[in-house]
């Protein structure tokens, strides 16, 4: 199996004007100048309207920072005020959108199907989708958390045929831990890690399962990262609050130095 390259994914949420986006992608560039950090892509997904900014900025010095969006429309065009379709994103040459974040779970009612639309919407545009699962309190503390993930990937992957599943990102992001400040257990992010990557050789091969990067999400930080990420089935991470610190954030893309 070729080793999986990992991904360092910053979600920005609600942050930063499009001014504010330009100085942290230029502070990140600038943190990360002359450090070797090939073994990691690394990703921004910064609010709607920086994404022109950010693209710019990325195109007009080659940076190595790639750069996605926080949510996608199911539909591609219409009477749909407010949302953001994929050929929108994909004019704007974004490599990766997230769906199915808990927030959007939460705030938006966004079901599995409603996550299973959108993760269809950005592969018919070429866009990655970084597929958010995770449980909240209750089920972790019902050790339910491997059958509720699961049952959300099932959900989210409906009809998704092979050849885009195998370039699909998933972040595993319980619930409890996101914003919180309280990480889990890296053997905690294993376990339900691993189990993602049996259910995608269940659902698809382990042709599949072998090339899926899994991440992990909830209170990443620099002092944290590395012992997480040394995990076999945790391929990188997906990071809230501390990406929008470029210190903080380029000590995470470095966690194996
Ligand atoms: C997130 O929002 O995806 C996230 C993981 O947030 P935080 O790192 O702040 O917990």
């Amino acid at each position: 199996m070729t080793k999986r390259q990992p991904l360092i994914a910053g979600n920005w949420k609600m942050n930063n004007n499009h001014f504010e986006a330009i100085a942290l992608v230029q502070k990140l560039a600038f943190a990360l100048k002359d450090k070797d950090y090939d073994n990691a892509e690394v990703v921004v997904l910064p609010p709607f309207t920086d994404l022109r900014s950010v693209q710019t900025l990325v195109d007009g010095d080659k940076l190595r920072i790639g750069f996605g969006a926080q949510d996608i429309s199911a539909h591609d065009k219409g009477a749909y005020t407010g949302e953001i379709s994929g050929p929108m994103l994909a004019k704007l040459e974004c490599s990766y959108v997230l769906a199915g974040h808990s927030e959007r779970r939460e705030y938006h009612n966004e079901d599995d199907a409603v996550v299973n639309s959108k993760v269809k919407a950005a592969f018919k545009h070429g866009i990655v989708p970084i597929l958010c699962v995770g449980e909240g309190l209750e089920v972790r503390k019902a050790g339910q958390q491997v059958e509720h993930v699961l049952s959300q990937l099932d959900g989210a992957l409906k009809e998704i045929p092979a050849e885009q599943a195998e370039r699909i990102v998933i972040a595993y992001e319980p619930v409890w831990a996101i914003g919180t400040g309280e990480v889990a257990t890296p053997e905690d992010a294993q376990e339900v890690c691993a189990a993602i990557r049996v259910r995608l050789t269940e659902l698809y091969s382990s042709e599949v399962s072998g090339a899926v990067r899994v991440l992990y999400g909830g209170s990443v930080k620099g002092d944290n990262a590395g012992d997480i990420m040394a995990k076999d089935d945790v391929d990188g991470a997906l990071v809230g609050g501390a990406s929008l610190k470029a210190d903080e954030f380029a000590k995470i893309i470095r966690f194996n130095e």
